[in-house]
This record gives C-alpha cells, sequence and structure tokens, in this order.
C-alpha cells in the first residue's frame, strides 16, 4: 500500500511551483524576455567569487578519495567549528561546533529540527503569514499547526500569541526576514514573543522553543535583524546558504543549537536522531560570506517606488527579496491571474495562510524588473489604479 498522504502531497504541487511551471511554458511560446515571471525565490545574484575559488581550490588540491568521502553524521568538524566561530564573532557567544548539525539546506533544518522538538499532537505554531512548507513539515511529524496572524505591520500582537501557547506547544516557528512579506520582526516584537514563552514555560513546566528559520537573515538592507538566542535560551536556528550566498542548487545549510538552551545536550541529541531517522547524514562538507545583495536592494526601489506611483499598494520590504502588496480586487487568484494576461507572474497569498495579497519575488535581473514596469502600470490601468 502506499502512503496515501504523500501521495495527495506529490500530486498537489505547490502553488509557486505550478506558477513558475507556467512560466517556463510560457517562456518557450513567447520568448523569455516577454515574460515577467516574480514567482520564485531564485536567487539572480552569482554566489561571490570566493565560493568558486574555494571550489577550485578544493578540487585541486585535496586528494579526490577525501574530498567526496562520507564526512562525520553531523557534519565535518572543521566546518562546524567555523561556523561557530563565525557566528559568536558575529552575534556573540551562543554558539559551539558541538550543536552544530550541517544539512542539506534550510528544508531539511527545518523538517529534522521539527521532528526532534515534537511528539504527535503537540502544537508547533506559526506567526501568519508564513511559508507554506511549515504545515507539510508540521503535520509529517503528527503536530497540528496553530497560527497566530500578524498586525497591519506584520508585528506581533501579544493577546493573540498569548492566547495561541498552550500546554500542548512544543514549538514556535518564526521566519525573519520574512518570506513572504519582506519585513524583519522588530526587537519589540521579539522581546514579546520571549516573555511570553518564558512564562508559559513556567506556567506549564515544559520547554517551548522557538525555531528561527533564517535563511534570509544577511538579506536585510538598513535594519538590524534581532538575533534570537540574545533574546531567548531555549532556541533552535535552522540556516541555509541558498540566499545568502546564492547557493540554493548545492544543499547546505545547518542547525544550531543555542548554547544557552536547557537541556541542549539533549536536544541536540535528538536532532542527530532524527537527522538519521530522515537520512540526513554527512551533508555536503564543501563550504561569513554574503552574495552581493545590492542588487536586491536596487531591485527593491526601483518596483516598490514604481507599483507605488502607479496606485498600487505594496509594503515595503526591509529584507529578503519579496513585495508584499495588497490585490487591487478581493479575490488575489483572480488578480494573478489577470496579471498574467499581462505577462507578469504573481504568487497569490493565499497559500501563506492570508488572502488578498500577492507575493512578489524580486531575485531576478535589474532588466527584468525595469522592463516589467510598462506591464505593471497597463495592469494598474485595467484596474483603473490613481496615480501618486
Ligand atoms: N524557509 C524559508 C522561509 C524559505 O523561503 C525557504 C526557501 O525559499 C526555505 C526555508 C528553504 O530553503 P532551502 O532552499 O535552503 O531548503
Amino acid at each position: 500500500m502506499i502512503n496515501q498522504k504523500m501521495k495527495s502531497l506529490g500530486e498537489k504541487r505547490s502553488c509557486i511551483r505550478e506558477i513558475f511551471e507556467y512560466g517556463k511554458t510560457r517562456k518557450a511560446e513567447i520568448g523569455a524576455e516577454n515574460v515577467f515571471d516574480f514567482s520564485l525565490g531564485n536567487p539572480s545574484v552569482p554566489a561571490p567569487d570566493i565560493v568558486n575559488e574555494t571550489l577550485k581550490k578544493l578540487i585541486d588540491n585535496t586528494p579526490a578519495a577525501s574530498l567526496h568521502a562520507y564526512t562525520s553524521a553531523q557534519g565535518d568538524f572543521s566546518v562546524r567549528t567555523a561556523i561557530a566561530d563565525y557566528m559568536n564573532k558575529t552575534y556573540g557567544d551562543f554558539a559551539s561546533a558541538d550543536l552544530i548539525y550541517m544539512t542539506c539546506g534550510a528544508a531539511a533544518s527545518l523538517t529534522i529540527s521539527l521532528t526532534a522538538l515534537t511528539d504527535a499532537g503537540d502544537e508547533v505554531v506559526v506567526l501568519t503569514p508564513f511559508f507554506p512548507e511549515y504545515r507539510v513539515f508540521v503535520e509529517k511529524c503528527g503536530a497540528n499547526l496553530v497560527e497566530v496572524v500578524l498586525d497591519e505591520e506584520f508585528q506581533i500582537d501579544r493577546k493573540a500569541f498569548e492566547n495561541a501557547i498552550t500546554n500542548k506547544t512544543s514549538v514556535v516557528i518564526i521566519n525573519s526576514p520574512n518570506n513572504p512579506t519582506g519585513t524583519i520582526l522588530s526587537e519589540d516584537s521579539v522581546r514579546v514573543i520571549s516573555d511570553v514563552l518564558r512564562n508559559k514555560q513556567k506556567e506549564f513546566n515544559k520547554s517551548i522553543y522557538i525555531l528561527s528559520d533564517e535563511p534570509y537573515r544577511e538579506l536585510s538592507y538598513e535594519k538590524a535583524v534581532p538575533y534570537i538566542p540574545a533574546y531567548y535560551d531555549n532556541t533552535v536556528i535552522s540556516y541555509s546558504f541558498s540566499k545568502s550566498l546564492s547557493l540554493p542548487g548545492e544543499r547546505i545549510g545547518y542547525i544550531l543549537v543555542s548554547s544557552k538552551a536547557v537541556n541542549k545536550t539533549d536536544v541536540y541529541s535528538a536532532v542527530m536522531g532524527a537527522g538519521r531517522a530522515l537520512g540526513f547524514v554527512c551533508a555536503p562538507s564543501l563550504l561569513g560570506e554574503t552574495a552581493d545583495i545590492g542588487v536586491y536592494k536596487e531591485n527593491r526601489d526601483i518596483l516598490y517606488n514604481a507599483l507605488r506611483d502607479y496606485g498600487f499598494e505594496p509594503i515595503r520590504p526591509d529584507g529578503a527579496f519579496y513585495i508584499f502588496m495588497k490585490s487591487p480586487t478581493e479575490y488575489a487568484n483572480e488578480f494573478c491571474e489577470k496579471a498574467k494576461e499581462f505577462e507578469i507572474l504573481l504568487v497569490p497569498s493565499d497559500d501563506f495562510g492570508c488572502t488578498g495579497y500577492v507575493r512578489i519575488s524580486y531575485c531576478v535581473s535589474k532588466d527584468q524588473v525595469i522592463n516589467s514596469l510598462p506591464a505593471f502600470k497597463r495592469l494598474a490601468d485595467f484596474y483603473k489604479l490613481t496615480e501618486r
């Protein structure tokens, strides 16, 4: 018997992938330059030179047998030490090589961490809007996803958050800078989350973990991104080099258990156990650089300003590479279908747990952004939006 739940997950492609696939077909029909595909978070900026230089050096100077050999189950020790040193130097003393587990990207980090931190029937709290794969990973653990809707500025509402935390809560996932909104959780929000969780831990006499999903940690244009372990001890970080180094195809990331976490060695053992059970051991060992995010900032400024001028209502993003924009009609799906007629591919917000918005992924070439502007203007004219 095949697993019916897995079968339906496999058959039901994510909405984002669906639009991306449509884009590929459409580009083949009318030429890539005529389709303005803002669907996927696939970095357009090349990885920094040092990545390729290091890879070349490794290939030239390392005996082939050890270059491609198995690493330790939790990842190569020298790689974990380099990450711990970098993190401690950059963010303060919360990292230790013994508490870092190398993974195949953030998706693996998330699914391993959730498997390590939950039992069937537990509750995992997410802040809405949220990355749709969270639901898949949480439900695979037999846990239940509980949503807390953020306020209009995508910050935390203390009462709503307090009400969502029960004696079944084992994990709260936060993601800042955020996909899909591009916003950063303010220090106030992080303090509220930490304060409420500390109280709830006491009330229920149990540990509640923050799982901080940070693939966009370095992708902040102006604001500082609060570093969660500095606010809350029971923190596990899920990280990936997919966005910061523009290496999504290499599948490299890690899990970092804060060295301040209560029962940190037990948590780390559970992470190793979950990695083993899910088959994610001996992660890639090839690789504190960051790709040139100035390009994304430039794209944000051009696109955000133009969309506002045309009469749309975009939310100004602080980081990541997404603009969240109000749909001019009630149903975002309908708006995305209309945008397609102008060869603009956008993602409706429904899959992120909220209605009435679209996500515009601007990690594309600057040329695409500039060339798309007349199409966005025609779309605005279609909806009779008032120019600002
Ligand atoms: N978490 C968030 C919020 C993401 O946006 C993504 C990818 O887009 C991931 C996790 C998965 O990252 P990775 O490609 O490293 O698995």
